[in-house]
């Protein structure tokens, strides 16, 4: 695969040449694929150093090149050296001498926000002159529950509340075939593209401890060691960006306790379908909410929520098609101390093992993530996470460097009970 791209004004165009392998590999590709980014506000798309114009393509094209990636514009000696650890996809660029880019550490802390709660609780614990960059995802037939209504709506409060937000719209989802970000950190090149322009000095993002430490499936795993962080950590530091994750060390549990005690938490919605204040009601990210704030308001399930495993198929198809059910931790979490909901709930309560596990250890802060966090700030973010959810003993660490939840015959006897309840 042959990658090149052009400036215009407000936009900034990759164009992709696709070679017999990656044709092989991604068959809905064309020889020729494009995405592009675009400012919001008409101004012009800002100049970036080579290698982060490169580091944005290799996060849209990895996935998807069948033996090489080839930038048709000449990067550094470090980019390239830093890129020999990916091993199934060989990388090289035009000729031509090219300085590497380098680290700005007393620059301005960037955040790639998404309006969801644990992007919000990452801003509220990141340096008060912490700039956000939203993407926003092109409209298209194609993909028609998707609204960003509510996250366009939080991105205006916090402006108004004084942070600076910035909205970029690009369709690199269409890249993929069913449409989604080819890498998870996608998410993260419009803010990899304003880096230079707005001083940053690293990206952060705003993934939990379930998403890090694969404590929302079946096994903790040790998120330093694995293959994601090895790969994109050091990508990120050859172009002079210090990764950043803030909130690795906070449950979904603890990053809703963030949103609702610091000021900038009230600033999310985490339903993508529905529109701001106006949440569908019938995602699976509505149903774990719903449950969770009823758990930490301490009130009781209410009939809307319970008529939600009958009326919402989505809702039904995670609870009885995931073994385990993804964040059933926190389920089990919301379900332990929010009460009612019915029988179907109580069938619920069994198969997620409340009472029979721990789950307080949810509630604070996994220090050993305060590596995930760049020293320029690392001592403002871990103070406030301390005062605001505690930290974890040891008591509790152990709980989660034990997490383990697999389906064995007792969880299917339990589930068919659920299931014989609510229908397939
Ligand atoms: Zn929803």
């Amino acid at each position: 695969m042959r990658i090149s791209y052009e400036r215009y004004n407000s936009s900034i165009r990759f164009y992709l040449f696709c070679e017999d392998a990656d044709k092989v590999r991604s068959p809905h590709l064309g020889s020729q694929s494009e995405f592009s980014y675009s400012t919001t506000d008409g101004s012009t798309f800002p100049e970036s150093h080579p290698d982060r114009v490169a580091l944005v393509a290799l996060l849209n094209s990895l996935p998807l090149a069948g033996e090489r990636i080839h930038f048709g514009w000449p990067v550094s000696e470090t980019f390239l050296e830093a890129s020999k650890i990916i091993s199934r996809v060989q990388i090289s660029a035009e000729e031509g001498k090219q300085e590497p880019a380098v680290g700005n550490p007393s620059g301005i802390p960037c955040l790639s926000f998404s309006g969801g709660a644990d992007s919000t609780a990452a801003l509220a614990v990141m340096p008060p002159e912490t700039e956000s960059v939203f993407m926003l995802r092109k409209k298209s037939y194609r993909r028609s529950l998707y609204d960003s209504d509510a996250a366009i709506e939080s991105c205006r409060l916090l402006s108004e509340y004084g942070k600076t937000v910035h909205i970029i719209e690009s369709d690199f989802e269409y890249l993929r075939n069913p449409i989604g970000f080819p890498t998870d950190l996608s998410v993260a090149t419009p803010s990899i593209l304003l880096f230079d322009s707005r001083n940053f000095s690293s990206i952060a993002l705003g993934t939990i401890l379930e998403s890090a430490y694969g404590t929302s499936g079946s096994n903790y795993r040790e998120y330093l060691d694995s293959s994601h962080y090895r790969l994109w950590s050091r990508m990120f530091s050859a172009v002079g960006i210090d990764y950043s994750l803030p909130v690795a060390g906070v449950s979904e549990v603890a990053s809703s306790i963030i949103c609702k005690t610091l000021p900038e938490g009230r600033f999310h919605q985490s339903c993508i379908r529905g529109k701001w204040e106006s949440p569908c009601q019938s995602c699976w990210k509505c149903f774990r909410k719903n449950t969770l704030m009823a758990a930490l308001n301490g009130r009781e399930i209410s009939r809307e929520v319970s008529k939600m495993v009958w009326r919402s198929r989505e809702v039904r198809k995670h609870l009885i098609e995931n073994k385990p059910i993804k964040h059933e931790g926190v389920l089990t979490y919301s379900l332990e101390r929010a009460k009612g909901g019915g029988e179907a709930f109580d069938k619920l309560r069994k198969l997620v093992r409340v009472g029979k596990i721990n789950t307080g250890w949810m509630e604070r802060w996994y220090s050993h993530s305060e590596s995930l966090i760049p020293e320029s700030y690392r001592r403002f973010t871990t103070d406030l996470l301390k005062s605001t959810i505690g930290v974890m003993d040891e008591h509790d660490r152990i709980e989660l460097e034990n997490w383990s939840n697999h389906n064995d015959t007792k969880r299917e006897l339990l589930l068919s009970d659920f299931t014989d309840l609510v229908g397939g």
